[in-house]
């Protein structure tokens, strides 16, 4: 796309002001980040509820980008680049990308429902592309932001698109419809995800709906609740498992490859061959084939095609690799879009300086190798990638137009010239197409550990803190508590996230916690809570900001101070309202006040205090108690030194429960990692971390014999025992084991039977269709840690802090 600010001007009724009006742009950037900003970029300053990325525009025009979508300039930035006003800047792309769509007139496929949108689009994707030149949504960008980016990827290279459209409240569909004007409609499963945004399932089915309100199909499984909701003139073709009357009929046949697919279509029947299970894959398979059928594919190709159908990773995964080196692994898709988002993944993720790139061959219908190839080159020349691996005889004869390159014909000869490359204290980005296998490069790169893992959602962490910004006023400011190794869920992983996001502060417990991130790289200000007079000198020279908590601890860091020559060193003041934890007391406020008066060693950063009862409503009053006491003491402080610092007080049920006490910042703690006290709050979080292992061994015991120590697991029937090497050493309790506790495999739970051991636990899985190797959930969504944590008589934070670090962590991106 290359087009002149003055189309674009007139496309989005905007107002333009300042720079030169024969500019032209030829990308479209929301991400004041991304490195692959530049002179062409179109920058839409996106507004949200808590973030306004106007503030960013001195920095971009500093980086060079020229062009910006406002609602109004920035200070001090008139006639520094071209602007464009409009009334909202969302509107405005959504507005770019319809405009832009309306220019082009193939078929499109729009994809809503609940549950396997992506995984549909990947696969027709698999399944067209002989056939089709096609551009579809990137990983599952099917947002009221997503949707805009998606489309504006197409053009006149393409003759078929597939896009997903995902709304999680009312109003949205109709704006989605506008930008894809889908030609051919797929309603895929309809769960309960997003119930929260719609009064009833009715309502959320008819929202759906509307994004096929101008499409010449609709293809659907049919059943009476849809059937009512559509409009009368929907033409449809639907198909369905039990109503005959459907247009294509299925029966269904398990057998050793997966299941057969028996077909009744216009009185032709046949077969079809699939290599799943699931009814969520078999749903999502058919309704692939429904395209194939209205696309008039012969029986031959629709059987050859849907029997290589394979399972879908869309997630960017964080791994540890060998010799201190950092993976992202996408080794499943190789497209030009989903590379860019890959390598800004990268850059938000790097841990180290050196950025190296391994890169199949990308399959990019529509554009010559030469153009493809140049586009790739300047993208990896923007991100500052410092060596490149290319895989794959196309990419190899451009080998010249990329960094510090090295070319491998196939997979097999970069495996075979392995042992003589060196990787050590990089970050690499491992991108490539299914057929490369380079999930055999990332097991070569990735650090070895047992079968137990704890994963990471990145995601879930990034809405779980919208969720809580949303509920702060604009000007709060936001400190994460990233303590005990951030509550279990990774350090520096989650810091980087955090920064990111660009938080204002983060808080750990110790000293060595904050120095761990400052040389990782975090450049957040980090305050420590509970720094020993010890640890002052390296607290100072690792710039990170002590909590201040008594006369004695003001002293001796003084004294430092003082030997040091510091001026203004930032401190923290902790107040004690009645926690009785740390802190200064009513007593020694004039004290510290005449103290602080007398120097300028210091400078008093924030002032804070910490509730004792903000989850426990039944302590109101003692909760108040607590908040006049911190107004009436920081008041006097902010008085008598004539001082402006921030003042904080809310942890995460504070912000829940008090947020009339915001005052300028609150610490978020354990509900950015998922977790709530407040049953109706929880349903707005997403799961962060899941706590997965294998099935080591499954065998069959009878009626009267006993498994684990102190045989204190007697079987009253024969039974089938699965062992699982997870065990007490982990952080799993004890306490959990001998009936009480459960795991889940393949969606079914399994109680644990006897004790629970060091390194291993049994399960009774009599019942559940499983086998060695498979996949066990310790916790995650089913059981939950809220749920562990009451049937063990404690707190979830002790269940998440309790997970010992020789469980490995892996952070993945969706
Ligand atoms: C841990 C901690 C928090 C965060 O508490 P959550 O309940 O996890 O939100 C806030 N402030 C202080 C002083 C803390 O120690």
């Amino acid at each position: 796309m290359t087009l002149s600010i003055k189309t674009i001007e007139q496309i989005l009724h905007a107002k333009r002001f300042g720079g030169v009006s024969n500019g032209t742009i030829d990308n479209i950037s929301i991400d004041s980040r991304s490195l692959q900003n530049n002179e062409k970029t179109l920058f839409f300053a996106l507004v949200g509820p808590n973030n306004d990325a106007h503030i960013y525009i001195t920095t971009l025009i500093e980086k060079g980008v020229q062009n910006f979508v406002v609602t109004h300039i920035p200070d001090k930035c008139e006639n520094k680049a071209n602007f464009l006003i409009v009334d909202n800047t969302l509107e405005a792309l959504q507005q770019f990308a319809a405009h832009h769509r309306s220019l082009f007139d193939f078929p499109i496929i729009g994809l809503t429902g609940s549950n396997g949108k992506t995984i549909v689009k990947e696969w027709l994707n698999f399944l067209l592309s002989p056939d089709f030149n096609v551009v579809r949504s990137p990983k599952s960008y099917n947002s009221q932001v997503g949707v805009p980016l998606s489309i504006l990827a197409i053009n006149q290279k393409y003759n078929l698109g597939i896009f997903e459209a995902g709304i999680s409240k009312r109003n949205e569909m109709d704006k989605l419809e506008a930008i894809i004007k889908p030609t051919i409609g797929i309603l895929t499963n309809i769960g309960s995800a997003h119930n929260e945004g719609f009064t009833n399932i009715d309502e959320k089915i008819k929202e759906k709906l509307l994004l096929f309100q101008h499409s010449n199909i609709i293809i659907y499984q049919k059943n009476s609740i849809v059937k009512a909701l559509l409009d009368s003139n929907s033409k449809t073709f639907s198909w369905s498992f039990t109503d005959k009357t459907a247009a294509v009929f299925i029966i269904l046949k398990p057998n050793q490859e997966g299941t057969v697919l028996q077909i009744h279509y216009v009185k032709t029947n046949f077969e079809v061959q699939i290599p799943f299970k699931e009814d969520a894959s078999i749903e999502n398979s058919i309704s692939c084939l429904m395209v194939l059928l209205y696309f008039n594919y012969n029986i031959e190709t629709i059987q050859n095609r849907m029997k290589l159908l394979f399972p879908v990773e869309m997630r960017l995964k964080v791994k540890d690799g060998i010799n201190n080196c950092t993976l992202i692994d996408d080794s499943y898709s190789s497209d030009f879009q989903s590379l860019k988002i890959a390598l800004d993944f990268l850059e938000s993720q790097k841990q180290h300086e050196k950025k190296t790139l391994i890169l199949s061959d990308i399959f990019e219908s529509g554009l010559t190798n030469e153009e493809l190839y140049s586009k790739v080159s300047q993208l990896i020349v923007a991100n500052k990638i410092t060596r490149v691996f290319v895989i794959g005889e196309t990419i190899s004869a451009f080998e010249n137009k990329f960094p510090n390159c090295s070319s491998f014909e196939n997979t097999k000869k970069f495996i075979i010239a392995y042992p003589n490359l060196t990787f050590g204290n990089e970050t690499i980005l491992i991108k490539g197409a299914r057929h490369f296998q380079f999930e055999t490069i990332v097991s070569l790169l990735e650090r070895k550990t047992h079968e137990t893992i704890l994963e990471i959602n990145l995601n879930a962490i990034s809405h779980n803190l919208n969720f809580y910004k949303s509920k702060l006023k604009p000007t709060t400011k936001i400190m994460v508590m990233v303590k005990a190794f951030g509550y279990g869920s990774g350090g520096f992983e989650i810091a980087k996230l955090l920064e990111h996001h660009k938080v204002d502060y983060l808080g750990v417990a110790f000293a060595d916690e904050g120095i761990t991130l400052k040389n990782a790289g975090i450049k957040l200000p980090i305050m420590v809570l509970n720094p020993e007079s010890t640890s002052f000198l390296s607290i100072i020279q690792h710039q990170l900001e002590p909590e201040i908590y008594s006369l004695k601890g003001l002293h001796a860091f003084l004294k430092i101070a003082e030997q040091l020559n510091l001026v203004h060193f930032p401190i923290h003041i902790k107040i004690d309202t009645g926690m009785h934890r740390l802190g200064f007391e009513e007593e020694n406020i004039n004290e510290l006040i005449s103290i602080l008066q007398n120097t300028n060693l210091v400078t008093i950063k924030s002032i804070l205090s910490h509730l004792a009862t903000s989850d426990d409503l039944n302590h109101l009053e003692f909760t108040h108690y607590q908040i006049n006491l911190f107004e009436k003491l920081s008041s006097k402080m902010l008085f008598e030194l004539q001082i402006n610092p921030i003042r904080h007080l809310l942890n995460t049920s504070g912000i829940t429960n008090f947020p009339d006490a915001q005052y300028d910042m609150v610490r978020l703690g354990i509900g950015v990692y998922g977790v709530s006290n407040d049953l109706e709050e929880q349903k707005e979080l997403e799961n962060v971390s899941t706590l997965k292992s294998v099935i080591s061994q499954i065998r069959s015991i009878q009626a009267g014999e006993s498994v684990g120590y102190g045989r204190r697991f007697i079987a009253n029937d024969s039974s089938k025992i699965a062992t699982i090497p997870i065990g007490y050493a982990d952080g799993i309790s004890r306490a959990w084991g001998n009936g009480l506790g459960f795991v889940t495999i393949n969606n079914q739970k399994a109680i644990i039977i006897g004790s629970i051991c060091m390194d291993m636990l049994m399960v009774d899985c009599t019942k559940i269709d499983c086998k060695e190797g498979d996949e066990v959930i310790i916790f995650g969504k089913i059981p939950t840690v809220n749920e562990i944590a009451k049937k063990l008589n404690t707190i979830p934070y002790e269940i998440l802090t309790s997970i010992s670090q020789r469980v490995k962590r892996i952070y993945y991106r969706e």
